[in-house]
């Protein structure tokens, strides 16, 4: 099977299941884990910030996030399709007592001016704003990348009414290898950020969120609550930290294997594709070969192929280090014969 459901089916490689063999380890919670406190530095200095912390899953760094930077009550600003609102199950609601104020984006980028007209004013009646969320790369816009200069221009509306930015950038290392630039390009437009290691940099499991170390410190706490905080977990930051150092300059392959797909896919009868396919995913609407996607979807497991759904007439394609260049052309081969 040559699977392009997600770049989260990545498994360990084996530098990262030696890294985790070899791992030097003790109770996190009492801070004396060595291989967190390694890759929390590492990726604290990658990301252009004072500090990190390792958490299970991006899901739960983002609501970790979300927890540190608001009280309920409070309204947060974000994207109408993005991750935390669309696919963190009410989360936000849930745990962090906030109201959403979804605006619409292009390309996953909201428009700085709408932002800014979002922000609540001083008055009895209103919530106060509590933070603003921006997403890159954007997952449901294709894996689509918001420029520099959208978060600048977000983070200084964010910055003259005293309201924090946090970024999902689960992608943001293939926003980063995308542009050909640093990843700091984007961090340093924003209060906090959070990148995953498990999905195109292959860890088994992981993320990191990253800011001020008083925002860590206190978001170390909220860890603590959702019972995030966790003892010799080196066994698994040995990978994350192979991941974070080794994984990121390959990630320019994965988008050239989507180039590749995109192209067979446009040369496939009844499909279009959809996003630009700045990244590794390539959204295509298969309307016009009179099946729906989840018909789609089944036809191509027949062949050998998994992908996902993604609305009633539209598929992802999502490249990753488990596929190579061979399977892609294979995978096109079979998309041009359908
Ligand atoms: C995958 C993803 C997440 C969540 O990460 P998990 O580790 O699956 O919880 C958050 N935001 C975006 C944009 C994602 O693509």
């Amino acid at each position: 099977m040559i699977d392009l459901r997600s770049d989260t089916v990545t498994k360990p490689t084996v530098e990262m299941r030696q890294a985790a063999f070899e791992a030097e380890v003790g109770d996190d919670v009492y801070g004396e884990d060595p291989t967190v406190t390694r890759l929390e530095e590492e990726a604290a200095k990658v990301l252009g910030k004072e500090a990190a912390l390792f958490v299970t899953s991006g899901t739960q760094g983002n609501q970790i996030a979300v927890l540190t930077h608001t009280r309920p009550g409070n309204e947060i600003i974000l994207e109408e399709n993005s991750h935390i609102f669309y696919y963190e199950s009410g989360a936000v609601a849930a745990l962090a007592g906030v109201q959403t104020r979804t605006l619409p984006g292009v390309k996953g980028a909201m428009d700085p001016e709408v932002v800014e007209e979002a922000v609540r004013a001083e008055d009895q009646h209103f919530p106060e704003t509590g933070l603003i969320c921006v997403e890159n790369t954007h997952n449901r816009a294709g894996g689509a990348i918001l420029s520099p200069e959208n978060m600048e221009a977000i983070y200084s509306v964010a910055c003259r009414n005293q309201v924090p930015v946090h970024v999902d950038g689960a992608r943001l290392f293939n926003a980063a290898a995308g542009i050909g630039r640093d990843v700091k390009e984007f961090t340093k437009h924003c209060d906090t950020v959070q990148v995953c290691l498990s999905k195109g940099l292959g860890a088994p499991v992981g993320s990191i969120i990253a800011g001020d170390r008083k925002f860590i410190q206190r978001a170390r706490k909220w860890r603590k609550r959702l019972g995030g905080g966790l003892r010799q977990v080196g066994m698994i930051a040995a990978p994350g930290l192979v991941a974070l150092t080794t994984m990121r300059e390959r990630l320019i392959e994965d988008h050239e294997k989507a180039a590749v797909l995109k192209e067979a896919l446009q040369n496939s009868k009844g499909i279009s594709v959809i996003n630009d396919v700045d990244t590794n995913i390539v959204v295509a609407d298969v309307q016009g070969t009179g099946l729906s996607s989840k018909e789609y979807v089944e036809l191509l497991k027949e062949k050998g192929i998994l992908i996902g759904g993604f609305g009633a007439e539209t598929v992802r394609f999502t490249t990753h280090y488990d596929v190579s260049m061979e399977d892609i052309r294979k995978t096109a081969i079979i998309l041009k014969s359908l």
